[in-house]
């Protein structure tokens, strides 16, 4: 299995030259098993250029996992140019809406309305499958596994765990870990903390060892003073994550639209030097960069 970053920022697309290092497009990972089974996590503006690739490859079975219809991990749908062209076949799978109740058909059909693009959904000439999954779900793919698991952000928010040809690797999409409202004096605090505290056992668990754990780390500490509730995690809480599973490899991603290369690479800098004792690599997600494991 190997995979590739073809958008690491989140929120919203930043091309420009103080993002050409790390790239400027939204979430999308491709993933390719040894049996050349394609896996995609997640459609933002990153998946365009996947697209435009896979055009040399036709025909094509994409299976593509969405974390959540947030706009920057979705936006790239109505531009991945295999859907267009008969023989392809796009098979898509994600959560319920948990407001609407539907499926993740909606992170296409909202997209392809008349208001918003010139394409209807009738007119695509790709097959277009959909499958909502629930929390928990294992889905098969050949021989790679994919399970799905809750993780807190604004809305539902998928977390997926990918088992195959004897590796794996996490991808949390948007995740805040959860925090305490409650002052320890507060008559809540103890039961808050406990299901709390449930709850990171249950991410830490499905997390376990894996190759590579890519995470939400849009904040330092200092800024998420000010964006707590914002849906996001930070480069600290994304290092505790990774120790507590015993991970491989860190790759941090979702960068905040505003962070320039330069910063960025301080960052993982300080990063590097305040924890010297980590037995785990510290890794910025980059577009266009392929991974093997
Ligand atoms: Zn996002
Ligand atoms: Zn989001």
């Amino acid at each position: 299995m190997k995979f590739k970053f073809w958008g690491v920022r989140g929120s919203i697309a930043t091309p420009g030259p103080s993002t050409v290092k790390y790239g400027g497009n939204t979430t999308c990972i491709e993933i390719r098993t040894d049996d050349d089974d394609l896996i995609i996590l997640d459609a933002g503006t990153g998946i365009h250029m996947l697209g435009q690739q896979l055009l040399q490859q036709l025909p094509i079975t994409a299976h593509i996992f969405i974390t959540h219809t947030h706009w920057d991990h979705i936006q790239g749908l109505p531009f991945f140019a295999p859907i267009f062209i008969p023989g392809n076949s796009l098979k898509l799978f994600g959560g319920l809406d948990p407001v609407t109740h539907e499926g993740i058909e909606r992170a296409l059909n909202v997209q392809l309305q008349d208001s918003y693009f010139p394409v209807s959904e009738a007119e695509l000439n790709a097959s277009v499958e959909y499958n909502t999954i629930k929390a928990g779900e294992t889905i098969r793919i050949g021989n790679a596994e994919i399970t799905s698991i809750l993780l807190s952000h604004s809305g539902l928010n998928f977390g997926y765990r990918v088992d195959c040809d004897h590796q794996s690797l996490f991808f949390t999409g948007d995740y805040e870990p959860l925090h305490n409202i409650y002052r320890p004096e507060d008559s809540q605090y103890a039961t808050s903390q406990a299901f709390i505290d449930d709850k990171l056992k249950d991410i830490i668990s499905l997390m376990q060892g894996v190759d590579a754990l890519i995470m939400d780390a849009s904040y330092t500490t200092e800024e998420y003073q000010t964006k707590t509730g914002w849906g996001h995690g930070t480069y600290n809480l994304a290092l505790k994550h990774a120790a507590l599973a015993k991970v491989k490899k860190l790759f941090l991603t979702h960068h905040e639209p505003t962070r320039t290369d330069q910063q960025l690479e301080s960052i993982h800098q300080q990063l590097i030097t305040n924890n010297p004792v980590i037995n785990y690599d510290i890794i910025l997600a980059q577009e266009g960069v392929e991974n093997v494991f």
